[in-house]
């Protein structure tokens, strides 16, 4: 067997760890007789796997108590949808606009009411945060919509905007469970948990009780917060997989000393691979603000498109897998997730460093 490096955005790299135990478990599970995929999302030892997942995701989190956790399905760009449906009342939602997600979600405001941008950073093809201290947010919006770490242009918040006493409704699919959070600054935080924590199909949802509206009319049962968290997320069946491996990825955060120890890990990858982009003379960040950059995704171009063909084609028969950028940016794009090693990292830039010297005008 020969696990390669793989630096994919999403669905991405797992701790091989956490794949191992699933592994061990795929045909018993803990005495049950059978696979987790086996089971009724109604038995008992289901209800143990979803209860433990919750209590670790709120231990990791420190999520207080008047907050929800759900485990939905339907993509995180069901979200877009399904945030403005159930946070926005007046149907008035603000949004910082950095790429391609927030766009999306601000796209899908527009379909269901009146969305307004408050800030963007289109100017420059999304390279960088924008300032989001003196937003003008309007007075009787809603909430203030952010996508916290930009996937596709590997730009990340490492502050938070002022929202001026509005609510604050964040997309976190890229960084979740990145670094430590305070829970209390937000409304709402959603994720898709294939980017950083587990197989793609279930979005966790962490969402303030009070903001979940008891009444929606005209609005489908499935689309309403309140039925999946008055259910505990088991109105009907959930991807019970997807959770028991969601379960699986939390515990293995906590014995790898949770969000704090993990955001050290990532800027110390993430520092590894920055130091030799700005220093080189054939690879070029592609956000050279400092501030704006994501500890997650960091895209690389060399300039010359032949030039980045060659190289991911390279470093593929290497083992560094999925480097390829996303057609929007161009070049390349390393995702460097929580479980994405440190030697992985040195790897790259070990293999980098040899392409770039193997490249050396005369
Ligand atoms: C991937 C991604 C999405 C879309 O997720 P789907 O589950 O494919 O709908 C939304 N937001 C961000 C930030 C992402 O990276």
């Amino acid at each position: 067997m020969a696990r390669v490096y793989n630096f994919s955005a999403g669905p991405a790299v797992l701790p091989e760890e956490v794949l191992s135990r699933a592994g061990s478990e795929i045909l018993d599970y803990q005495g049950s007789g059978m696979s987790v995929m086996e089971m009724s999302h109604r038995s008992k030892v289901f209800q143990g796997i979803i209860d433990k997942a919750e209590a670790d995701i709120r231990t990791l989190m420190g999520i207080p108590e008047n907050y929800k956790v759900l485990f939905l399905q339907g993509g995180d760009s069901l979200l877009f949808a399904t945030t403005f449906i159930n946070l926005a009342p007046h149907r008035k939602a603000d949004f910082v606009i950095t790429g391609n997600w927030a766009k999306k979600a601000y796209q899908e405001a527009q379909i269901l009411g009146d969305p307004n941008v408050v800030a963007s950073s289109a100017d420059k093809n999304f390279t960088y945060i924008p300032d989001c201290s003196d937003l003008p947010i309007r007075e009787d919006t809603d909430y203030l919509y952010i996508c916290q770490n930009n996937t596709i242009y590997g730009t990340q918040y490492h502050t938070l905007p002022n929202t001026k006493g509005h609510t604050l409704v964040s997309d976190q699919s890229s960084m979740f469970l990145s670094e430590p959070v305070d829970v209390t600054k937000f409304g709402c935080i959603h994720a898709g948990v294939q980017k950083n924590v587990g197989p793609a199909g279930v979005q966790i949802v962490i969402v303030r009780e009070d903001l979940i509206p008891d009444d929606l009319p005209g609005v489908p049962t499935m689309l309403r917060f309140k039925t999946q968290a008055d259910k505990g997320s088991l109105y009907n069946t959930p991807n019970c997989w997807g959770i028991y491996m969601c379960g699986l990825v939390f515990q293995w955060l906590l014995e790898n000393g949770g969000l704090a120890a993990m955001h050290e890990k990532n800027a110390e990858k993430a520092k590894i691979l920055y130091d030799y982009l700005d220093a080189s003379e054939l690879f070029h960040p592609t956000v050279a603000d400092t501030q704006s950059r994501s500890l997650m995704n960091v895209p690389f171009v060399t300039g010359d498109k032949d030039l980045d063909a060659e190289f991911v084609a390279q470093a593929a028969e290497a083992g560094l897998v999925n480097l390829k950028g996303h057609r929007t940016v161009g070049g390349m794009r390393a995702s460097i997730y929580n479980a994405m090693p440190k030697a992985g990292v040195e790897a790259l830039v070990n293999f980098m460093d040899g392409f770039e010297r193997s490249h050396k005008k005369a």
